[in-house]
């Protein structure tokens, strides 16, 4: 494919991508899309009658009501996008003043949350992260409870404190114990940690009492982004059992402005890993469930002039893919809706380079990193930026993500 619009190899956002969004353009939130190092204005797009003839899906100020749409209409705008965008085709080529009122340089765009975010659950569904976390909190014997390899595990997570990519977040404050021998006490978390994730977005929901067959599951899931599950990790060890993960968890998440369907997808489709036990039939998917998305994490003290990589992993390390994610979360008849996000939990690899938080990349603080700066870090420190990105890699072009990216500010008394 070869659009009007000219950008390089690497770009993030080639004419194969056709990524959603909803950016704020002359006061108004609008949904766009990315090609290059432009954005795109899709409701002027969709104003003009230019995507469908017979209806209108881009004239909100969130993806919700176009993701309710179902695939197909998914499949239909991306594909009548990449039609007005593609070199031959003089539509938007050749209006000047059209093309003058609906690109803008990416740059000057201040991107918004895409989605009207319902529910959020978030996911345990790396197998190395896993065994590093329950090593680090329980011991070699018991790092894999002895559901994991039956059962995806998950916890239901909180929607309000998830934020767009920029955003700076608030370190938060709670209760810790430090010293297991003595009391609990108040404090600001002194182990502020990130959690390199992937999140999905669901397009099409299903009804309460009824489940998603897993080979159907794929089809409900309009896109994905990246995810940073902010982790307070002193206070999720204090507070954790017996229900799981509160307030280390929800005081923040962000996520990428961009979110990239499974259609762009497609030529990145891989094998997953093998299943060491046999999984249920609900949970059985077939052919090439997963996709190769490198994923990558970069930090930035305040004294460094340039982030630099700390950890490199990718989406096909994960244990459970997302269709079992979601026929696992529906099997019981627990319905999920037009915009609720599941996260993949922690992505890490089975290397060092590839682990996928600052508790496992330091061992809990045990072995610190040194930052070029010549600032070691055991944990996230105030003024840090953390940033993350996703790509996956074709011979001819790249899909990309983005980043999603935020600075960690001092907690507030
Ligand atoms: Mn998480």
């Amino acid at each position: 494919m070869k659009s009007f619009i000219k950008y390089s190899k690497d770009s993030h956002f080639p004419i194969e991508n056709i990524p959603f969004g909803v950016a704020f353009l002359n006061g108004n939130k609008v949904i766009v899309t990315a090609i290059g190092d432009n954005v795109l204005d899709l409701n002027m797009l969709d104003s003009e009658g230019l995507i469908f003839k017979d209806k209108k899906v881009f004239q909100s100020d969130t993806l919700n009501e176009f993701m309710g749409c179902g695939k197909k209409v998914w499949t239909e705008a991306r594909n009548r996008i990449q039609e007005l965008l593609g070199a031959e085709n003089p539509e938007l080529r050749d209006n000047k003043n059209l093309r003058d009122r609906c690109f803008h340089l990416m740059k000057d765009v201040e991107m918004v949350l895409p989605v009207n975010i319902g529910d959020y659950t978030d996911f345990y569904s790396s197998r190395e992260h896993a065994s590093n976390v329950g090593e680090m909190f329980r011991g070699k014997e018991n790092a894999l409870m002895p559901n994991w390899l039956h059962i995806p595990i998950a916890y239901h997570g909180r929607s309000s404190s998830i934020i767009i990519s920029g955003k700076d977040i608030r370190r938060p404050k709670g209760q810790t114990r430090p010293d297991p021998n003595a009391a609990p006490v108040f404090g600001a978390s002194k182990q502020m940690d990130f959690e390199l994730e992937m999140g999905f977005f669901i397009g099409t929901g299903n009804k309460l009492s009824e489940s998603i067959n897993v080979d159907e599951a794929e089809g409900h899931i309009f896109g994905m982004v990246v995810v940073n599950d902010w982790s307070a990790r002193d206070m999720q060890a204090w507070e954790y059992q017996p229900l799981g993960p509160f307030l280390a968890k929800n005081f923040a998440t962000s996520v990428s402005p961009w979110v990239v369907t499974l259609d762009a997808l497609e030529p990145f489709r891989t094998e997953g890993p093998v299943f060491e036990k046999e999984l249920l039939p609900y949970l059985q998917t077939k052919g090439n469930p997963t996709f190769d998305i490198n994923l990558e994490v970069m930090m930035k003290s305040e004294k460094m002039e340039e982030a630099v990589t700390i950890c490199k992993s990718n989406y096909k390390y994960l244990y459970y893919n997302m269709s079992q994610h979601l026929a696992h979360h529906t099997v019981n008849g627990c319905n999920t809706r037009t915009g609720d996000m599941l996260a993949s939990g922690t992505i890490s690899g089975p290397t060092k380079d590839s682990r996928g938080s600052m508790l496992e990349i330091t061992w809990r603080g045990t072995e610190p990193i040194k930052l070029p700066s010549g600032e070691e870090r055991k944990f996230i420190e105030d003024g840090d930026t953390v940033i993350m990105t996703a790509y996956s890699k074709g011979k001819e072009y790249t899909i990309g993500f983005g980043e999603v990216k935020a600075k960690l500010l001092p907690a507030r008394f």
